[in-house]
């Protein structure tokens, strides 16, 4: 049987092996997903709903090795990686009753009633920057609706997610949840499979590889895909508070981080003093291996995404940006804090998602031009803006599924992109229903 194995970020070193669903495995995994989803379907959404809460308890056993895993997996800081342990843990129980009371019936007038169904089988693809929360958010859903779910964790972090579902199958029954280890290759036969829905976070190349795939089933999707949030800073906004969060955001996750800061708009009027602090900040920053005193920025997850950041930077120097902390070629694995300035539109920097811990900005006198230049992307997941007077006004132009006032984005309501950020979303009973079929019963 063919494996998959996982590697430490820092150096490469083999961490374990998971066996791999081999496209030709495909048929089986999907046959038996259909038998158990019929099962499944016939509890109660009551009896779905305490069955994953049950699940989900035997995993407080198990939170240390599963942060533990992450760490050593994708090179979060242990903290860090618990606390994503602990919030997918601990919040499954409040999660699932949410979900299970948007998918009550409704009754529609004297005569007739709206009823959230099973779709069948969905497949759960989930990137590795967070390698648990990502999955479980659209797991949750999927399970509790009364579907089996086929999960296609990343390639990055396959051991965190094996554990992670071993120890949910203790309790659910059998099939109802499997796991399908891989690369691309695994990813695409599971989509090109007889399923019913594709539930997928990841990036925007994949995200249209898949609706391309997913065109000839119709089959049902939701797409949480890349960023490249801007951050507009106003004259009258608090400048100290603009910086803290410009910065923490910007590195959060070494920058691996869907909604980071990807590109900064401030006002030329308070650039300067903008610009000192946020390097003064950044100083206090220091990428190195996880487990390290004093080391609050991680590795790169992989020597292609190493390289993908680096070719940013470098492009960016070509172009003319000036580099205030930091600068353009690091050794493996590592990117060190960086902040550039007089970043422009030419610049790869401004017009894709960078995905490492960089801080980019640009100055603009008008603020015309900075809401013009935010909006001009394909992406619109996050967007912030720091202002006093008129803020509001700016916030309301931004083209993004989740825009913010002086605070990051994202968090209240549902997780929602816009434009090539994706569509179909979780949370919320909107998002919770979408992994239903609607049926209309009329008496
Ligand atoms: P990726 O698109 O490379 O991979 C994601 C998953 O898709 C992996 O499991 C991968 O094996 C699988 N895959 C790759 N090609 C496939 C194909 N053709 N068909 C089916 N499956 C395929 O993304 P990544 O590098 O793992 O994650 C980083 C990206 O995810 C970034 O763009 C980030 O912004 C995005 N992301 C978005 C959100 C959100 O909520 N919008 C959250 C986290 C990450």
């Amino acid at each position: 049987m063919p494996l998959l194995t996982s590697y430490d970020p820092i150096n490469r070193a083999p961490l374990g092996d998971v066996p791999i669903t081999e496209p030709a495995d495909m048929p089986a995994v999907i046959i038996s997903a259909k038998k158990a989803q019929k099962l499944w379907a016939a509890l109660s959404l009551t009896q779905r709903q305490q069955k994953v809460v049950q699940a989900y308890e035997g995993l407080t056993s198990v939170e240390d090795q599963l942060a533990l895993l992450i760490s050593k997996e994708m090179g979060k800081d242990y903290r860090r990686a618990s606390y994503e342990v602990g919030g997918t843990v601990q919040n499954a129980d409040y999660f699932t009753q949410e979900i299970a009371q948007a998918l009550q019936s409704e009754s529609m007038g004297r005569n007739g009633e709206m009823q959230y169904r099973p779709l069948g089988v969905v497949a759960v693809i989930s990137p590795w920057n967070y390698p648990l929360a990502m999955a479980n958010n659209l797991l949750l859903p999927a399970l509790v609706a009364g579907n089996s779910v086929v999960l296609k964790p990343s390639e990055e972090t396959p051991l965190v997610t094996e554990l992670f579902v071993k120890t949910l199958n203790q309790v659910l029954p059998k099939n109802v949840l499997q796991i399908a280890h891989g690369d691309a290759q695994t990813g695409k036969a599971l989509v090109n499979a007889d399923i019913n829905m594709v539930a997928f976070t990841g990036s925007l190349a994949t995200g249209k590889h898949i609706m391309a795939s997913a065109a000839s089933g119709l089959k049902r999707l939701v797409m949480e895909l890349g960023g490249n949030d801007p951050l507009i800073v106003m004259a009258g906004a608090d400048i100290d508070e603009a910086v803290q969060f410009a910065v923490a955001s910007s590195f959060e996750n070494t920058g691996q981080m869907c909604t980071s800061t990807e590109r900064i708009y401030v006002d030329e009027r308070v650039a300067d003093e903008f610009e000192q602090k946020v390097v003064a900040l950044a100083r206090r920053y220091h990428a190195g291996p996880w487990d390290q005193k004093n080391v609050n920025i991680g590795p790169i997850v992989n020597p292609k995404q190493h390289a993908k950041v680096l070719s940013q930077l470098k492009d960016a120097q070509i172009k003319g940006a000036t580099f205030l902390l930091g600068k353009y070629q690091y050794a493996l694995p590592y990117i060190q804090p960086t902040v550039v300035t007089g970043i422009s539109p030419d610049m790869l920097l401004e017009q894709d998602e960078t995905f490492g811990p960089v801080v980019a900005i640009s100055r603009f006198t008008e603020l015309s031009e900075a809401i013009a230049r935010a909006n001009a992307s394909p992406y619109g997941l996050g967007a912030v803006v720091f202002g006093g007077a008129g803020v509001k006004l700016v916030a309301e132009q931004m083209e993004a599924g989740m825009v913010a006032i002086n605070q990051g984005a994202g968090g209240l309501g549902p997780w929602v992109g816009a434009k090539q950020s994706g569509f179909g979303f979780h949370g919320t009973a909107a998002g919770h229903r979408q992994f239903s079929q609607v049926r209309v019963i009329s008496k």
